[in-house]
């Protein structure tokens, strides 16, 4: 686990701040009739003109600079002209941004135009299990505490926790160590003061079970049922937790 100086953690709420203005875009711009290409493209103009670099594009060769994953895709959705998203959709953004070498990494799921009230409460909930997540994010508290915030969260309302995918250190590299698991494991590592965390829970309306397409990219739920991912990128400080994934 990586300890972050004081220039790193401001390279890191640059990087974050870029994401977040994706985001802020994003939020406008999500409707019904446009494509995931078109998101794509907004993203990516978005991470130049603030002189960063997608962190996704290339990335083990995904060809875009976010995910897009809709309704039952949960994480990993690549971008297409030919996907529009239409009334009632949930469409999760995951984005990041290198600025200086430094990471931010940050997703939302957003509804497309009015969406069912049992989808709502999907949304709401992996968010809430996100900031409760989030509020473990403490130096010398246990990892393990943010997994278990997440995984009540996602009990009380009944929802599916994806196993197989979770949250991770974050820093010159979008993949650090260690792996946060959205469900207790009984780890005993401990928080290291200024480390950098992705906290990323990824919750289903249905099962835990998920696979990947023969795209080799998208993950989907195994009965098709709709999966919300809510992210952000968060530093452990003696202030308490420091999401760097806002607008600055
Ligand atoms: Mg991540």
């Amino acid at each position: 686990m990586n300890k972050k100086s004081r220039e790193e953690i401001k390279l890191m709420r640059m990087a974050g701040n870029i994401v977040a203005l994706v985001h802020q875009e994003m939020k406008k711009v999500i409707e019904p009739s446009i494509s995931t290409l078109e998101l794509d493209n907004i993203a990516y103009n978005i991470i130049k003109k603030n002189k960063a670099i997608p962190t996704f594009l290339g990335y083990n060769g995904f060809p875009n600079s976010i995910c897009t994953s809709i309704n039952e895709q949960v994480v990993h959705g690549i971008p297409s002209k030919d996907i529009i998203l239409k009334e009632g959709d949930i469409v999760s953004i995951d984005v990041g941004a290198t600025f200086r070498g430094l990471v931010g990494d940050g997703a939302w799921t957003y509804p497309v135009g009015n969406i069912s009230d049992d989808i709502k409460m999907l949304l709401e909930t992996t968010e809430k299990a996100l900031f409760k997540g989030i509020e473990q994010m403490i130096p010398d508290n246990r990892l393990e505490n943010i997994s278990g915030a997440i995984e009540d969260v996602a009990k009380s309302a009944n929802l599916g926790i994806v196993r197989q995918y979770g949250g991770h250190g974050v820093g010159h590299n979008m993949h650090e160590e260690p792996f946060l698991f959205n469900y207790r494991t009984n780890s005993n590592i401990i928080i290291k003061r200024n480390c950098a965390i992705a906290i990323e829970p990824m919750l289903n309306l249905g099962c835990d079970e998920v696979h990947t397409l023969q795209d080799e990219w998208t993950v989907v739920t195994d009965d098709k049922k709709p999966s919300a991912h809510f992210e952000h990128t968060v530093v452990a400080s003696d202030e308490g937790p420091l999401i760097t994934t806002v607008v600055m």
